[in-house]
């Protein structure tokens, strides 16, 4: 059976404790799709020179944001890791060497979204670095070679923002921003023609400026749709913009709506 591929919009981490619309949003998705073997997330989060791959067998649950409540320092995602994806991640990628690193955990990014998908936490976890000094159509032709796991019971799971300008994000009124609204319709437009092309080179982009003005939340996207096969549609969920952020997700291949 073949996994079907998901991005979500993970947005502000208290999403993890809140049971607020994306909190569910993300639960009810984990019900639809087929119980995954393992899940290989590539999040906004984990920055590096050259790819790396989480090879611990039980990661760490990495608190990395400052000024939240001590609810969410004392959350824990005790799932295990998986050293042979990890290992199989790197077989698969030849167009570079990705490193495999036993000291690394999970980042809010993947636990955040995770926690409410997978509350039990028994399905082991990867993460998949980025180097976001390379451009977009690097990190499609990456994800690309990621292809036979979706056919060996692993669930990719991109985990961003497709629109994401914290700078501009104003915490009294997320109301949402007019250019922030048109960026997130355009690039759904594109996700849902399966423009590959114009959305591995929007980071790249003068219009690209205010709603992905640094790559990291949005490149997470390119390994969703690097993923997708003819004929495959891609399924909105969580579609809001809080402010200059969108919390847009999508799963690609799933099993339809019921
Ligand atoms: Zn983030």
């Amino acid at each position: 059976m073949r996994m079907p591929v998901l991005f979500v919009g993970h947005g502000n981490p208290m999403n993890a404790i809140e049971r607020n619309e994306f909190h569910l949003g993300w639960a009810a998705i984990a019900k639809r799709v087929p119980r995954p073997r393992a899940i290989l997330c590539v999040s906004a989060h984990w920055e590096t020179r050259g790819a790396h791959a989480t090879a611990a067998a039980a990661p760490d649950t990495i608190h990395d944001f400052y000024g939240f409540p001590q609810a969410l320092f004392d959350v824990r995602y005790p799932a295990p890791g998986d050293p042979a994806l990890a290992a199989r991640v790197a077989a698969l990628v030849t167009s570079e060497r990705v490193g495999l690193d036993p000291g690394r955990g999970l980042d809010h990014g993947a636990w955040s979204v995770l926690i409410a998908m997978y509350p039990a936490a028994d399905v082991p976890v990867v993460q998949l670095s980025m180097d976001t000094r390379l451009p977009g159509t690097h990190h499609y032709a990456l994800a690309r070679q990621l292809e036979p796991l979706r056919d060996e019971g692993v669930l990719v799971l991109g985990s961003g923002n497709i629109v994401h300008n914290l700078r501009l994000f104003n915490f009294r009124d997320p109301a949402p921003l007019d250019w922030a609204l048109s960026a997130d319709a355009e690039l759904r437009g594109h996700i849902a023609a399966g423009r590959h092309e114009e959305l591995a080179g929007y980071p790249a982009r003068p219009e690209s400026r205010l709603p992905v003005p640094t790559p990291e939340h949005y490149l997470p996207l390119l390994y969703a749709i690097a993923l997708q096969q003819a004929g495959e549609t891609a399924e909105f969920f969580n579609v809001r913009v809080p402010g200059s952020i969108s919390m847009t997700s999508l799963l690609i291949g799933g099993p339809g709506k019921a």
